[in-house]
């Protein structure tokens, strides 16, 4: 459920955070190269930065739809020779990290791109590098919204951001490979990670919105730890989904026997 939400908060750090020639990210002239996703006791090299989740909650909020609210930390260990130095590398980092999320209130969670095999964050990278196979779908996406648009209003429909007009291509994609029908320029590679996508109940797409910043606590103090110091940032956020589909017959209708 947040593996994806993991990676995709280690990537805003790596592409938003200061980074030295080298391009590693620095907090003032501290490499950190010690990643982690999920919290474990033994850290590669401080400053080590950890990424884990600590809850989500889960509301029915309409038949079908749930709104989940994610609970995620973002961690940083750290020893140096003074405890002052800690400190003030702990300090700063909050700082960062805080300056780097202020600005996303909403974020794509996106898995890995079915076509190239590479990350991304936003869905407008489908439209951009593989226009052949989603223009066409984001086209037929937003004439469906007109229209729909069109029958209760006189004045035209506002314009759709870049990156939904990429997600509604995407789901279009999606659902002919779902249905088993034909995707244009599509090639036999591509269509098994679709498959892939399909056969293991995949959310390629997702949006987190209310992303917020709700807790920093800037340092454990390292009482008994000397050098050595904690800090640790949650981080809030809400995510809707939806069951299309449910009820006593949307089970198969064979017999079986486990193996
Ligand atoms: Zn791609």
């Amino acid at each position: 459920m947040q593996q994806s939400i993991y990676e995709t908060f280690q990537a805003i750090l790596f592409l938003e955070m200061p980074k030295n020639d080298a391009g590693n990210i620095i907090v003032f002239d501290r490499e950190i190269k010690g990643w982690s996703r999920g919290d474990r006791r033994l850290k590669p090299a401080p400053p080590a930065i950890v990424i884990f989740g600590q809850s989500f909650n889960n509301k029915e909020i309409a038949t079908l739809t749930y709104e989940i609210e994610h609970v995620i930390t973002i961690k940083l260990e750290t020893g140096n020779d003074d405890q002052t130095v800690s400190a003030a590398v702990l300090q700063e980092f909050e700082r960062l990290v805080h300056e780097v999320f202020a600005s996303h209130r909403q974020i794509w969670v996106i898995d890995k791109c079915p076509i190239c095999m590479k990350k991304t964050l936003s869905p407008q990278h489908f439209m951009i590098d593989h226009s052949d196979i989603f223009q066409s779908y984001a086209d037929n996406a937003v004439a469906d919204l007109e229209a729909l648009w069109d029958e209760t209003h006189t004045t035209a429909m506002p314009a759709i951001a870049d990156s939904r007009k990429a997600s509604l291509a995407f789901d279009g994609v999606f659902e002919d490979i779902k249905n088993n029908r034909p995707v244009p320029r599509l090639n036999a590679e591509a269509k098994r990670a679709f498959d892939f996508m399909v056969k293991n109940k995949m959310k390629p797409i997702r949006l987190l919105y209310d992303v917020r910043i709700s807790d920093i606590k800037p340092t454990d103090n390292g009482i008994d730890k000397q050098t050595y110091h904690i800090g640790e940032i949650t981080i809030r956020a809400m995510e809707v989904t939806r069951i299309s589909a449910t009820g006593p017959d949307s089970v198969s209708t064979d017999a079986w026997s486990i193996r």
